[in-house]
């Protein structure tokens, strides 16, 4: 069976071309930013800096990293931001 992926809106929606358009833009736009948050991630590892806060260099929780591996902050730095 074919799936229907046209880039057509549900009426219901009442989206334009424009809107959708927009919308597939901010989807490849975040994901392109949390490729860039995960290969930072990955260096960081490969560079002995990962769970080190990069503004204090403090640590950051074990609980914080297994939220978000990406996490470049400690509690305390994230706070003041
Ligand atoms: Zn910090």
């Amino acid at each position: 069976m074919k799936r229907d992926i046209s880039p057509v809106a549900p009426e219901c929606l009442h989206l334009t071309r424009k809107d959708m358009v927009n919308t597939r833009r901010n989807a490849l736009l975040e994901r392109n930013r949390q490729l860039g948050r995960i290969e930072a991630a990955l260096a960081r590892m490969e560079g002995g800096q990962f769970g080190i806060c990069a503004q204090c260099n403090g640590s950051i929780p074990r609980g914080m990293l297994e939220a978000d591996p990406a996490m470049v902050r400690c509690p305390d730095c994230l706070r003041i931001c």
